[in-house]
């Protein structure tokens, strides 16, 4: 989809540009401005301030970075955003304005499992007060906001392996809906290095009823990776890491049927299609 042009904020300053220094080419993801997608909106001119504009989807902050000379907020889309017009609000110094910006729907597959066992899927209460305690935690890490200046969101794959389960895919267990698909599964055997998608600094290190376990890397501005059913962790919570770094070894820790690797991507608090932040070459495996 094409990045969606809205006004242009803040008008160019040809005599800024002479003095500005210009700021470093980004790879920004892919847009789609689809619920579980990324709606990647330009803001105008980086020669026309110094600061980048600050921009807020509700009372979240989300995450704005140049690419060439252009400001673009990158505005992550929880899967149950309603499809229809938006607001983001958008600061530069004194002056505020309002950008509307469309999301539109997304039909994702839907994937229906028939167990004979359900003791897999019925928890009992303890678990169940266990996986609740958890989902509560994840939602306040999820939120999390470091202002950065080096936040990478061109990913590498944390595994070279098969893709498997997509992002949003809609899952039913005997007719029973469950939570759609919240990250991208990657086969590999147990034991297989998963590296850092970007730099970062490791947020959280947690073991998990559903997500076993599980660190978490904060890149800054509300960009935050997940991987989860790790048999080893080999980070610890405030570690700095490089792009290509091993963060632990695979596994099937938690809720998994197999060894893989389930990596998740969260911005502005919102899980999204991991596949919308790698190379192209990488979405065809
Ligand atoms: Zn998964």
């Amino acid at each position: 989809m094409q990045r969606l042009l809205a006004t242009i904020l803040f008008p160019t300053c040809a005599l800024l540009a002479l003095i500005l220094p210009s700021l470093a080419q980004a790879v920004l993801p892919r847009s789609s401005s689809v619920p579980g997608g990324v709606a990647v909106i330009a803001l105008g001119t980086t020669y026309a301030i110094n600061e980048p504009p600050q921009a807020w989807l509700g009372e979240q902050q989300v995450f704005v970075t140049a690419d060439g000379h252009r400001w673009y907020a990158l505005v992550g889309l929880a899967l149950d955003t309603p499809v229809g017009t938006h607001e983001l609000r958008v600061t530069s110094g004194d002056e505020t304005k309002i950008l509307i910006f469309p999301v539109s729907a997304k039909p994702y597959p839907e994937q229906h499992i028939t167990l004979k066992d359900t003791s897999k899927i019925r928890l009992s209460v303890a678990d169940e007060q266990r996986a609740n305690r958890e989902v509560a935690a994840i939602q306040g890490l999820k939120r999390h906001w470091r202002r950065a200046q080096d936040t990478d969101p061109a990913f590498r794959l944390p595994a070279e392996g098969r893709l498997g389960g997509r992002f949003g895919v809609r899952r039913f267990f005997n007719g029973e809906a469950r939570s759609p698909h919240s990250g991208l599964d990657i086969a590999v055997a147990r034991g297989t290095p998963i590296k850092a998608s970007a730099s970062g600094k490791v947020l959280a290190v947690e073991d998990y009823f559903f997500n076993g376990k599980t660190v978490f890397v904060d890149h800054g501005n509300g960009l935050i990776t997940l991987y989860c059913h790790l048999d080893r962790i080999d980070a610890r919570p405030g570690d700095a890491v490089s792009k290509g770094q091993t963060l632990g070894l695979s596994g099937k820790t938690g809720r998994a049927s197999g060894p893989h690797l389930h990596w998740s991507v969260v911005l502005n608090g919102a899980m999204v299609d991991p596949e919308l932040f790698i190379a192209p070459v990488d979405r065809r495996r």
